[in-house]
């Protein structure tokens, strides 16, 4: 099963030169693309997804890197027997490409977010992509969304610990969450400051846990939120933001912030990009040559537009307004261009055919052209049976 793994800057369709930047929007680009929120129920999408976040995890660390270029997938197939489902993807950093790749991006305020261990933390955004229709987006909507949420523990009131026992100072760092590690190397003793091991930094350990919450202090519980889409939204942009109703902070800081993201469905007869929708429509060809009124769909319902005579194919029209509305300003809205397909006429009755030829006669005779230039001595090539078939 080794062999049959692709080239990591295969699969990135990157350069064996690429620089970081280049490695990124590559990747970028691919996790958009088949990211199993975008695509449910597909595993082909799901492996790609895989396949890639794979690459991208170690042609994105510069260690893992030089063994990947030195040594190929063999650099890691130490692990667990090998194969893509052990890899360790902890070590590479996809936050930032995840925060932005659903154009969250701006919403994730910079500051505070690196405080230090001990101090206040905020907590984590909770970030909820929602699946709205094409149309939906386009008038805006409301919709209920459920979210899983952290709430304080009842039974033990946060503290994780069983009722009547109390967390107690960690023995180890004696509170301070943090200890001083000495060790030997080639340059003499160094001394780091680590996080403690046994009360993972909180300073506290819980001897007997709280049942409920399994020592966390939190239980997860769902809460509903009526959620407003604004009218206009495109694929995903963030739809709204619940303050305060994100994961706990720690150390006393605030909770963090729910986020909520539109994902658009397509539409089976209407494209969108930005503000602008666009359709194809067949046009009769009588009504292409002797002009009419004609039924064209757009969002707002069927609209009556008046062909001009002798319109050609591939014209297309513009409906001024009929497009997607401004999401800061619903009463903007974009256009609507319809491009004119013009059909040839098929399976016609008798009657049909009669009048077609009819038509033709009055209208330049092309059906008897051939004939008629033989008449006036131009050889006639002698059908080839098969030919063209
Ligand atoms: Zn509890
Ligand atoms: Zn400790």
């Amino acid at each position: 099963m080794a062999e049959t793994k692709r080239d990591y800057y295969e699969v990135l369709g990157v350069d064996k030169n690429a620089d970081e930047a280049a490695i990124k929007k590559a990747y970028r680009a691919l996790a958009k693309k088949y990211h199993p929120d975008m695509n449910p129920d597909d595993p082909n999408a799901e492996a790609k997804f895989k396949e890639a976040s794979e690459a991208y995890a170690v042609l994105s660390d510069a260690d893992k890197r030089r063994q990947y270029d030195q040594f190929g997938h063999a650099a890691f197939d130490g692990a667990a027997g090998g194969g893509a489902g052990g890899f360790d993807f902890n070590s590479a950093d996809f936050s930032d490409i995840f925060s932005d790749l659903f154009g969250f991006g701006d919403f994730f305020g910079g500051g505070g977010r690196r405080a230090s261990r001990s101090g206040p933390r905020r907590g984590q955004d909770i970030v909820q992509r929602v699946r709205i229709t094409f149309e939906e987006a386009i008038f805006g909507c409301e919709k209920e969304i459920e979210v899983n949420v952290k709430e304080e523990c009842k039974t033990c009131k946060g503290s994780g610990a069983r009722p009547g026992t109390s967390p107690e100072t960690c023995p180890t760092c004696k509170g301070k969450g943090q200890v001083v590690v000495t060790s030997n190397s080639l340059f003499g003793q160094i001394q780091t400051v680590q996080t403690c091991r046994e009360c993972g930094g909180k300073g506290k350990v819980i001897r007997e846990k709280c049942s409920d919450c399994r020592g966390t202090g939190y239980t997860t519980i769902k809460k509903k939120y009526a959620v407003k889409f604004p009218a206009g939204i495109d694929d995903g942009q963030l739809a709204c933001r619940i303050p305060g109703r994100g994961e706990p902070g720690s150390n006393g800081g605030p909770r963090g912030d729910i986020l909520v993201g539109a994902v658009v469905g397509s539409h089976s007869t209407f494209k969108r990009d930005g503000m602008n929708i666009y359709s194809t429509v067949s046009l009769p060809f009588s009504v292409a040559a002797l002009g009419g009124e004609i039924f064209i769909d757009t969002v707002d319902g069927k609209v009556v537009y008046d062909i001009k005579a002798g319109t050609p194919t591939d014209t297309t029209l513009r409906l001024r307004g009929k497009g997607v509305p401004n999401v800061k300003n619903k009463d903007v809205r974009g256009d609507h261009y319809v491009k004119l397909v013009v059909k040839v006429p098929d399976h016609l009755s008798s009657e049909a055919k009669e009048a077609l030829r009819a038509f033709d006669a009055a209208s330049g005779d092309y059906l008897n052209a051939t004939k008629n230039a033989a008449k006036d001595g131009i050889p006639k090539e002698k059908k080839k049976k098969g030919l063209f078939k």
